[in-house]
């Protein structure tokens, strides 16, 4: 039933989500003008033509909603995971607009501030147990990083808790593509959270404080779900991408190089790629452009075909962010075929 709403809804979904304000200022004036239901309206400044533009999405997630509210409408996802569909979730949005925030939760973590990720997995957990009758459930995860198209694993087995019950797998027996990188056995939230902190130890490995590595490589969290039926025998999988992206915003090439400009250009054409993916699924194209990018080809079996998407864009709510605000709305606006 589940999966028979969605494809009702189609297989494609975008939410936007609005950070709050950070300075705590109570005179503070966002460029949100208004928020109503999938309209989010923006009040421009002059020199992007002045006046309001609205933008429509699935959804829109104003700066005071909760965690357990943004997460609400992502548990039907969780569902089709364990009945053995695919479903790839998206954090896009520029440095700063709260993507680890949707995705992770902040640096103090506690049980309330959870991200979609712990969310996700806790879900995942407590439906497999009320099956556990009739379907026997294995959970495996990976986490990667993709930083100038090139991949690295997150969870390598060095300073890895040898507590739990860990289990290298090299490969899948279908025709998943998997990527390259350890996949590892999980039976509880216990050894989900103990992975997670390794996977960000791991992420901030050679980042300093001047060159935070993280707003400019995409991190994934993957679960591979296996379910064998009790009574039959037969296995059904379902795999579920959860994507923090690259900061979104725009570098000034005049004010770059080097580094910083190769960094720059991969995220813009990895970024791109995605777009182009998703906008040629949404308008159900015969040719869908996987190739362009390190991200896409990983994410294949992922996204099209009876797979679901998801994609959280994240604005702030800052006059002098309204510029890149507004590119992230149009990009948004072009994947999303509301
Ligand atoms: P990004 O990952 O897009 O660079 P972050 O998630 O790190 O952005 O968010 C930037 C800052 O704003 C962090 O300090 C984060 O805790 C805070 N923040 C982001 N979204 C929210 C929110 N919805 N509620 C409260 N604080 C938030
Ligand atoms: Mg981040």
């Amino acid at each position: 039933l589940y999966n028979q709403v969605q494809d009702l809804k189609g297989n494609i979904r975008v939410y936007c989500r609005v950070r709050p304000s950070l300075g705590g200022r109570s005179d503070f004036k966002s460029v949100v003008d208004s928020i109503e239901e999938g309209t989010i309206t923006i009040n421009t400044p002059a020199k992007y033509g002045k006046g309001c533009r609205s933008f429509n999405f699935n959804k829109v997630f104003g700066p005071t909603a909760t965690q357990a509210e943004v997460f609400a409408d992502t548990r039907p996802l969780i569902r089709s995971v364990l009945d053995g569909f695919n479903v790839c979730i998206f954090a896009y949005g520029q440095t700063g607009s709260g993507k680890t925030h949707t995705m992770t939760g902040p640096k103090d973590l506690t049980e309330t501030s959870q991200g979609v990720n712990y969310r996700a997995l806790s879900d995942l957990f407590f439906i497999a147990e009320q099956r556990k009758d009739t379907l026997h459930y294995d959970v495996s995860v990976q986490m990667i990083e993709i930083y100038n198209e090139q991949v690295r694993d997150l969870l390598v087995t060095e300073g890895l808790n040898k507590r739990y019950p860990f289990q290298l797998i090299i490969f899948l027996n279908n025709g998943f593509n998997v990527p390259d990188a350890s996949l590892v056995h999980v039976e509880s939230m216990y050894d989900v959270i103990d992975l997670m902190k390794l996977g960000h130890k791991n992420r901030a490995v050679g980042a300093t404080a001047l060159n935070d590595r993280s707003s400019r490589s995409h991190s994934c969290l993957t679960v591979h779900v296996q379910g064998r039926d009790v009574t039959s025998g037969a296995v059904l999988r379902g795999c579920m991408h959860l994507v923090d992206l690259a900061g979104s915003e725009r570098v000034d090439k005049s004010e770059v190089a080097g580094d910083r400009l190769k960094e720059a250009q991969h995220i813009n054409k990895s970024l791109s790629a995605l777009g182009d993916v998703i906008s040629s699924l949404a308008q159900k194209n015969s040719h869908v452009p996987y190739r362009n990018s390190k991200l896409t080809q990983l994410l294949q079996d992922s996204l099209g075909g009876q797979a679901k998407t998801l994609m959280f864009v994240h604005i702030s709510p800052e006059l002098n962010a309204v510029g890149e605000t507004l590119s992230t709305l149009k990009f948004a606006e072009r994947v999303a075929t509301v």
